[in-house]
């Protein structure tokens, strides 16, 4: 029997919840510490305890994933703590392409293939001395917007940088990727592409909800001239988004352009499974795109019960991480599980 597993964290369980729904056995990689959390629900059937999730690499855990026959959900916790080279070497297979994680990872590699799916993108700004106007400073990797600064020329990066230093959250300039700010309203638009029916689905939107940068329009401008603390973009939770309708045929667009390029680039296959487009909507509705995520990102976590985008299509509740388990199903009666997994 198959099973599918994840890590405990960030969108564990919506997806247990989805495979128990569409029937898997379900195993959750729990650290220790968290083990009285996950333990509080009865559809995580099989709990491996580990010290730290980089056991998932030693022997012992992937022995008993094996012997599950389990195939591992991949999400932002497993690419937060695990180098491109560590999630490659997994002895299990892993949900989805996982030769796409390493674009993820890396700005450059990112970059390019946003520019190859003709995504509008925010200008990136290779030297400090070249900023001008409003420009933010990210941090390499998922860091979660974690030490994430916004500065307007090179004095003020250079005091902001000193204090990630001081506060050792950065080495130096080299941990620091610099970006054109883009200005308008914040959405994450959420997709699943199948390689067994060729069809890409859009599955929902969701804004993050970021401390403490969302909370400075509470503060009157006076005391927030007075504080001395770098506002941090630090993901604290999702809130839901529905997009204007006259706005959906180019969200289908710009997800298809990515599937397209993926396949191009990224074999086998390219972007299999769920995907997120992360960016901001100017005045006149046009999209620029800051980032993307080549797995389920956790604001696909409101949409638990289904989403506004998934009942157009689905006469059940359908959240991502059961249409992931969805997607297993299918490929095991339809012998291509190497389509969907690697
Ligand atoms: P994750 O992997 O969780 O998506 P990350 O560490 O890769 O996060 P980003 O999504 O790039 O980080 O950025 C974190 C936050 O910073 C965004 O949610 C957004 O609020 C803001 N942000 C990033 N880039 C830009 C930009 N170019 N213009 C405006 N805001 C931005």
């Amino acid at each position: 029997m198959t099973s599918i597993g994840t890590l405990g964290s960030h969108c564990a369980l919506q997806v247990l919840k989805g495979a128990k729904d569409e029937g898997f056995k379900t195993i959750l990689v729990c650290e220790k510490k968290r083990e009285k959390l996950y333990r509080r629900f009865s559809f995580i059937d099989t709990v491996i305890l580990v010290e730290s999730f980089k056991e998932i690499l030693e022997e012992k855990c992937v022995k008993q994933l094996n012997e599950n026959n389990a195939i591992i959900v991949p999400h932002g916790t497993l690419i937060s703590q695990m180098t491109s080279q560590e999630i490659e070497s997994i002895k299990v297979p892993i949900f989805g392409n996982k030769w796409i994680l390493r674009w993820e990872s890396d700005r450059a590699m990112k970059e390019k293939l946003m520019i190859e799916s003709k995504l509008r993108i925010p200008k990136s700004v290779s030297d400090p001395k070249d900023i001008v106007g409003l420009t933010i400073a990210k941090r390499h990797g998922a860091a979660g917007g974690k030490g994430y600064f916004l500065t307007t020329n090179e004095t003020d990066y250079k005091k902001k940088r000193d204090q990630l230093i001081s506060q050792g959250l950065i080495k130096g300039d080299e941990d620091l990727y610099l970006q054109e700010y883009a200005f308008g309203v914040s959405a994450y638009l959420q997709y699943f592409y199948s390689p067994i029916s060729n069809n890409l689905e859009f599955f929902g939107v969701d804004r993050r909800y970021e401390s403490d940068i969302d909370g400075l329009g509470r503060i009157p401008s006076p005391q927030q001239l007075d504080i001395n603390k770098i506002p941090s973009f630090n993901v604290i939770g999702n809130s839901p988004l529905v997009l204007r309708e006259s706005l959906l045929d180019e969200v289908y667009s710009m997800g298809e352009r990515f599937v397209e390029a993926a396949k191009k680039w990224i074999p086998p296959g390219g972007m299999t499974g769920p995907f997120c487009l992360e960016g901001v909507y100017d005045e006149n509705g046009q999209f620029t795109t800051f980032e993307f995520s080549a797995r389920i990102v956790a604001g696909t976590n409101l949409y638990v019960e289904g989403s506004p985008y998934s009942a157009f299509v689905y006469d059940e509740p359908m959240s991502m991480g059961r249409r992931i388990a969805r997607e297993v199903k299918i490929a095991k009666e339809s012998n291509q599980i190497s389509k969907i997994a690697t």
